[in-house]
């Protein structure tokens, strides 16, 4: 056992050895640093701000006493340090908080051209071209990977960090435009009656299609016989069943109008044996067409009714018969006898013949036994579309001339500045006016005359209508 003295001194001893550690100890702690927040991840660009720090040794707050280095450079890719630094007792003691600035932006992808691209059904996208921009790396367009599915496009970049981008172009196969038909001459078109319609022609274009012109479809209802505005319409429908329709309005005007010395000679009575055929050659030698009111005459004549006809001329009706007391005698009388000789030209030349002329013209006295039958006849035959002509030029030659010399004055000395409508005749033994009639074409040439036939179109001379 230890005595009480003995006791204190060993705990004094005990204290004094642990006071002694404890300032040796104390003695010998260093300055701490914390760093809040740690290491940092910074973006490009962006800006570093102290997250803060202590420093103490033991109990003493030392960090004002710390000093900061930094090489920290936000625009450029690195990883950087920050170097808390204090000193104490003549040692430098630091802490380092590292700082990574990385690339974290991806690429810019953008496509030029429509997304979704509409293209026409079975055919092939054209690339429309794209762009690619990098924060940091720049221009990456060339480092664009497209890839072509069926229904779509995929492009993807990726940059220098890694940073990946991509975007889908879709594709839709569809033809929503209608084709388009375009006319020639525009959308309008006049005719005299009578006168042949001439397309002017169209074309039909479609963007995914093509020329599709062969596949529209034409439609009328114009009848160049009949005075009235008509419709031309084209249709056309492209592969995708879009179709475009147009239309050209017809006009069909009244009777061309007389443009000045006009001859038009005119035969009735014919065919003959003897005058005929050496007219038509006379004809064609002086290229000269005329306009021929025939009668039902045999049918060994056809062949002259097939000759008029091929050789340019016009075969226009007289009748069948020329009975006046037949013809006039009614209404249906006269249109039975003019739809028999009708119905032969028909049949010899495939052309229905809607020219006519009443036998003893529109004014004659012979059909004073009916009174009033050829102010009937002169309306019924307008309604019924036939077009009848009289004459201002008679020849006489059915008449009082007696030679070829007084056919032909008779003819001149009526010529004019108007539409000469020359009343003559090629029954059989007619020669005076076989004879005169080479005559009296040279002298229209000669006289700035120019020789047409009649026509539906040609403006009709009526004379007054006298019963
Ligand atoms: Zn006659």
């Amino acid at each position: 056992m230890m005595e009480k003295e003995e006791k204190w001194l060993f705990t004094l001893a005990i204290i004094l050895l642990f006071t002694d550690f404890f300032i040796i100890i104390i003695a010998n702690i260093i300055p701490t640093i914390t760093l809040e927040k740690g290491n940092l991840i910074l973006n490009l660009n962006d800006t570093y701000e102290e997250p803060g720090y202590h420093a103490h040794r033991v109990y003493l707050d030392m960090t004002n006493k710390v000093v900061i280095e930094n090489n920290i450079n936000t625009k450029k890719i690195g990883t950087y340090k920050v170097i808390y630094k204090i000193h104490y007792n003549g040692q430098a003691y630091q802490k380092i908080r590292y700082v990574s600035v990385l690339d974290q932006t991806p690429p810019t992808l953008t496509l030029k051209g429509a997304n979704p691209a509409i293209i026409c059904p079975r055919s092939k996208y054209e690339e429309e071209g794209y762009t690619s921009m990098d924060n940091y790396d720049g221009d990456l367009t060339k480092d664009v990977i497209v890839k072509n599915n069926k229904d779509h496009i995929l492009y993807s970049v990726k940059d220098k960090s890694g940073n990946f981008s991509f975007i889908k172009r879709e594709i839709q196969y569809q033809d929503k435009n209608a084709p388009v038909i375009t006319l020639n001459d525009g959308n309008a078109y006049s005719l005299y009656i009578g006168e042949t319609y001439q397309e002017p022609g169209y074309q039909a274009t479609d963007n995914c299609d093509g020329d599709i012109t062969k596949k529209v479809v034409v439609k009328s209802n114009l009848d160049t016989h009949k005075i009235g505005t008509y419709e031309v319409t084209y249709e056309v429908t492209d592969s995708s069943s879009n179709t475009t329709k147009m239309s050209r309005k017809i006009v069909v005007l009244g009777p061309k109008p007389s443009n000045g010395k006009v001859i038009y000679l005119t035969f009735d009575d014919g065919p003959s044996a003897s005058i005929t055929p050496e007219l038509l050659d006379i004809l064609k030698e002086e290229n000269v067409k005329a306009t021929f009111f025939i009668l039902n005459r045999s049918s060994e004549l056809d062949y002259l009714i097939k000759r008029e006809y091929e050789e340019g001329h016009t075969v226009a009706l007289h009748g069948s018969s020329h009975n006046y007391k037949q013809i006039y005698s009614s209404s249906n009388a006269f249109f039975t006898d003019l739809e028999i000789i009708q119905k032969k030209v028909e049949r010899i030349t495939g052309q229905k013949p809607m020219i006519i002329r009443f036998p003893g013209g529109s004014s004659n006295t012979v059909s004073r036994f009916n009174p009033g039958i050829m102010t009937t006849l002169t309306q019924e035959v307008k309604s019924k579309g036939f077009h009848y002509f009289d004459w201002n030029v008679g020849s006489g030659d059915a008449g009082e001339a007696r030679t070829s010399d007084e056919v032909y004055n008779n003819v001149i000395k009526n010529l004019g500045n108007k539409n000469n409508i020359v009343l003559m005749h090629d029954f059989n033994g007619n020669y005076k006016t076989l004879n005169a009639i080479r005559k009296i074409i040279r002298y229209g040439k000669n006289n700035g005359y120019t020789f047409e036939k009649i026509t539906m179109s040609t403006p009709e001379i009526h004379h007054r209508v006298a019963n």
